[in-house]
């Protein structure tokens, strides 16, 4: 069960953030501050900038795919949150956080963390953070 973890989104961060987008933003990206999208939101391209950073014109405000998500602030790379939620959704029997720590060679207390809000999103139909 665990052959779908050979994807380089499970190890690439730009690949993980890529799949995420694709996966969000369907049509195309979309301010989580204000909604905008279309010409409204650029792509901050350069070394100047965070990979996958995108400005919005109504608002002012910048964004990334990560932002008002179950993803956010988090310092656990974005590939090992979807290696995750992947085991979780793959394993009809589910799976412990011990085995997907051992799994993903991530800390016990880091892939606790990661499974719980994903637990929590699971449970609310959806990738929005829970305030
Ligand atoms: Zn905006």
């Amino acid at each position: 069960m665990t052959d779908f973890l050979k994807n380089p989104i499970f190890t690439d961060e730009t690949k993980a953030r890529e799949w995420l987008e694709a996966r969000v933003w369907p049509q195309g990206p979309v301010c989580p501050h204000c909604g905008a999208t279309g010409e409204d939101v650029t792509k901050m391209e350069g070394n100047a900038h965070r990979a996958g950073l995108f400005q919005c014109k109504a608002c002012r405000e910048q964004f990334t795919v990560t932002v008002k998500t179950v993803f956010e602030r988090s310092k656990i790379p974005l590939s090992k949150w979807l290696a995750a939620l992947f085991l979780m959704v793959a394993s009809k029997k589910g799976v412990s956080a011990h085995q997907v720590h051992r799994m993903l060679g991530i800390s016990y207390k880091s892939t606790w963390f990661m499974m719980h809000r994903l637990r929590e999103a699971m449970r609310t139909g959806g990738l929005e953070a829970q305030n």
